[in-house]
């Protein structure tokens, strides 16, 4: 056994008490009640100890210092004492760490709250009673679709896909918008972060306005221009004197005209709410359309053009948005692919899902160019795009058209092969022919 020295002096000090109780019983003739006696001081003595240490641990003795013992009991006492001390010392370090992240949640201009795996509340910070208007107590434990009750907030809160990040009015203040994003994390908590982006879509709302009004502005003295230049074109002594000059002004003016046509077009895509009178839209007409159209644009370069096309597949949508779509996807294979070179569309369902593909055997796009492809002006090739037509936004408009379709845009190439760009589009969406939704009843 290992015994502390305390141990074995309280031990010894126990035996020599008995011993002592037991002799001076003897000498009385009560050796039993001698021995009685020493027990019942060497029991009090304990209870005495163990009464001072309830005492002193339910902080009844007003100490803070352990009392004072021998023996074990005083290493006992010491030793609580000493676990008592770390303790202390660890809930302080707890404690002011806790207030320095209070302090730095509260100074976070975003809000934070943390949400429960039902949705509901377990904490927030300042901040998000001034953009929420969480109110503490009050709020705790609520759902926080109760609370912030936009319908984009609660679909988003439902999708449980938190990628991408959702704009809605403040709860608080309906002049303030709020861009929410949640991070789920540990035992199925979720934090959500809200930040106030008003300044920011006010800024975004200039420049979309900034850009339709320009381009509108622009439209109708542009329009003004080539209808003189293409009188003037017409008078035979002015085309005798300035023919080349006239045709090159005439060009220049109808590539300005595209790229406010485009940029309306991109305009109109951004800002208008997409329309409830999305119908049935022919596409296996639009690709029709669009296949001779290419056929001219490709002129007597002689690209083979061969379309394969679903003939009972419409698509529930917006006319004009698909037809644009179809066009500059099957006008850039047109551009991009030099004479002689084979472009095939291709329209159907792949499985349930309606999907178009425009394939070319052109120029191909380097792999560091594909994420960048749908931003306004991007090209690979400014002169070669000048060159042929292109206004730098057809893909812009194309990805646009897509959002409002909630179609996908998948894009692979290989320099010197050819692209392929591919569009799939919600299942939804599908119209068979006949006007009848292939997809009713599911
Ligand atoms: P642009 O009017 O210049 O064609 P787009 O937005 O339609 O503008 O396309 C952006 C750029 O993507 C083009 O400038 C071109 O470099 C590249 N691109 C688009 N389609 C193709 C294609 N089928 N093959 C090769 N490059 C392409």
């Amino acid at each position: 056994m290992d015994l502390t020295p305390s141990w074995r002096r309280d031990i010894l000090v126990t035996a020599a008490l008995l011993l002592a109780g037991l002799l001076a019983g003897a000498l009385f003739h009560a050796a039993a009640w001698g021995l009685a006696l020493a027990l019942a001081v060497a029991l009090g003595w304990h209870l005495r100890n163990l009464y001072r240490l309830d005492r002193w641990l339910r902080g009844r003795s007003r100490r803070f210092h352990p009392p004072e013992s021998r023996g074990v009991w005083d290493e006992l006492f010491q030793r609580i004492y000493r676990l008592q001390q770390r303790n202390r010392k660890r809930k302080r370090k707890l404690g002011n760490m806790l207030s320095r992240f209070q302090a730095a949640t509260a100074a976070m201009p975003d809000a934070s709250v943390v949400l429960r795996a039902d949705d509901s509340i377990e904490w927030w910070n300042p901040a998000a009673e001034r953009l929420l208007g969480l109110s503490h107590p009050r709020d705790i434990g609520q759902r926080i679709g109760n609370l912030v009750r936009h319908p984009d907030f609660v679909e988003y809160l439902a999708r449980g896909d938190y990628r991408e990040a959702v704009v809605f009015p403040s709860p608080v203040s309906l002049t303030t918008r709020l861009s929410a994003r949640i991070a789920p994390y540990g035992n199925k908590r979720r934090l959500l972060v809200v930040g106030d982006v008003t300044r920011l879509e006010q800024l975004e709302q200039m420049r979309r306005d900034f850009v339709a009004n320009l381009s509108h502005e622009l439209r109708t003295p542009l329009t003004v221009l080539v209808g003189y230049l293409e009188t003037l074109a017409e008078d035979p002594e002015a085309a005798g004197q300035w023919g080349t000059v006239l045709q090159a002004m005439r060009e220049q003016g109808e590539r300005m005209q595209h790229i406010v046509d485009d940029l309306l077009m991109l305009s109109r895509l951004e800002t208008e709410p997409p329309s409830d009178d999305a119908g049935p839209v022919d596409m296996p007409a639009i690709i029709d359309r669009v296949v001779a159209d290419a056929r001219a644009l490709s002129g007597d370069e002689g690209h083979r053009l061969e379309a394969e096309v679903e003939r009972t597949l419409w698509l529930r949508g917006r006319a004009s948005e698909l037809h644009s779509l179809v066009a500059n996807l099957v006008f850039n294979a047109v551009r991009y692919t030099p004479a002689g070179g084979e472009i095939r569309v291709r329209w159907g369902l792949e499985g349930e899902i309606p999907v178009l593909v425009v394939e070319d055997t052109g120029i191909g796009i380097a792999s560091q160019h594909l994420p960048r492809l749908t931003e306004r002006f991007y090209r690979v090739d400014v002169g070669r795009s000048r060159g042929r037509g292109g206004t730098g936004l057809g893909l812009a408009i194309v990805k646009h058209v897509l959002l409002r379709h909630e179609g996908r845009l998948q894009v692979d190439s290989t320099p010197g092969k050819g692209s392929r760009f591919r569009c799939d589009f919600p299942v939804t969406r599908a119209v068979a022919a006949g006007r009848q939704r292939l997809t009713e009843g599911r």
